[in-house]
């Protein structure tokens, strides 16, 4: 009986044993197998490709595309053609033109203040002017009303021999100054009446008055070569005037109404 017991215990064991031995045998295998995790590494990271270069913006390539919008919309699509003039358009930097506080909006379709109650004129009306002229390379140009000196230099990239009349000393000092800092060396600017046109540098080929008298000055229509165009706003001071575009043929002096303008007064003793 004791003996039987004995070995009860003894097979109870046993079993015991194996099962347990079973389980540790088992449980690895039915467990999930742990997902390694990385371990850091010191291997650096390769440097990531670095990016080309961007184009260093010049100050004037950041207006390059709002100027030539200006061209397109304002300038172009009130059927301004001729292309060296849409071109010129598009190359000056009317911003440099402009006092700093109107930089922003300075390819705005308007005119905009330059200092002692005078105004840079809005660009469709500079290219519509302009093209009236029909200036040629080396023709000989005159520009009563230097103002900002900008139109001068529309003059001058179309490649015409360019003089200009300012009667406000500050504006013409201010003008020559800034036409120079800009690359436009051979522009002449003078302070004086342009009542009286540059009697030194005539006859000219074209003549063009960006402020309005009231009647046509005759002194310019004397400096006016055979065959020669004028573009001029005559009329009343602070309304509407009406732009001509005056040719020389002899004797003659042909006219054309370009339409209304209002342009600041030309000023003087005449
Ligand atoms: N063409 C200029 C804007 C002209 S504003 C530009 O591109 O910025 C008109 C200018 O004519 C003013 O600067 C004004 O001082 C000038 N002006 C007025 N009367 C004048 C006169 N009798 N002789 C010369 N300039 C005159």
């Amino acid at each position: 009986m004791f003996k039987r017991l004995i070995f009860g215990l003894l097979g109870l064991l046993v079993v015991a044993l194996i099962v347990i031995g079973l389980l540790f045998w088992i449980a690895p295998r039915l467990l999930p197998e742990p997902t390694p995790v990385p371990l850091p590494t010191a291997t650096p990271l390769p440097p990531s490709p670095s990016p080309s270069p961007a184009p260093t913006p010049t100050p004037t390539d950041t207006f390059a595309e709002v100027r030539a919008a200006m061209v397109t919309n304002q300038i172009e699509a009130r059927g301004v053609k001729d292309a060296a003039v849409l071109a010129v358009m598009r190359k000056v930097p009317r911003h440099r033109f402009v006092p700093a506080e109107y930089i922003s909006a300075a390819y705005e379709d308007h005119p905009l203040p330059i200092g002692y109650g005078q105004t840079i004129s809005q660009p469709y009306i500079v290219a519509l002017m302009t093209q009236s002229l029909r200036i040629k390379p080396g023709d000989k140009a005159l520009e009563i009303g230097t103002g900002s000196g900008y139109q001068a230099a529309i003059l001058a990239e179309l490649g015409a021999e360019t003089y200009t009349v300012e009667i406000i000393p500050e504006l013409a000092r201010q003008a020559e100054a800034r036409l120079r800092e800009l690359g436009y060396d051979k522009v002449q600017v003078l302070n004086a009446d342009g009542y009286y046109g540059w009697q030194e540098h005539a006859p000219y080929d074209a003549i063009i008055v960006t402020c309005a008298p009231d009647h046509l000055p005759q002194p310019l229509v004397g400096q006016l070569r055979d065959g020669g165009r004028l573009v001029i706003p005559i009329g009343p001071q602070g309304a509407f005037q009406t732009l001509w575009l005056f040719e020389k043929h002899g004797e003659e002096l042909t006219s054309t109404n370009l339409g209304d303008v209002v342009f600041v007064p030309l000023t003087g003793g005449h």
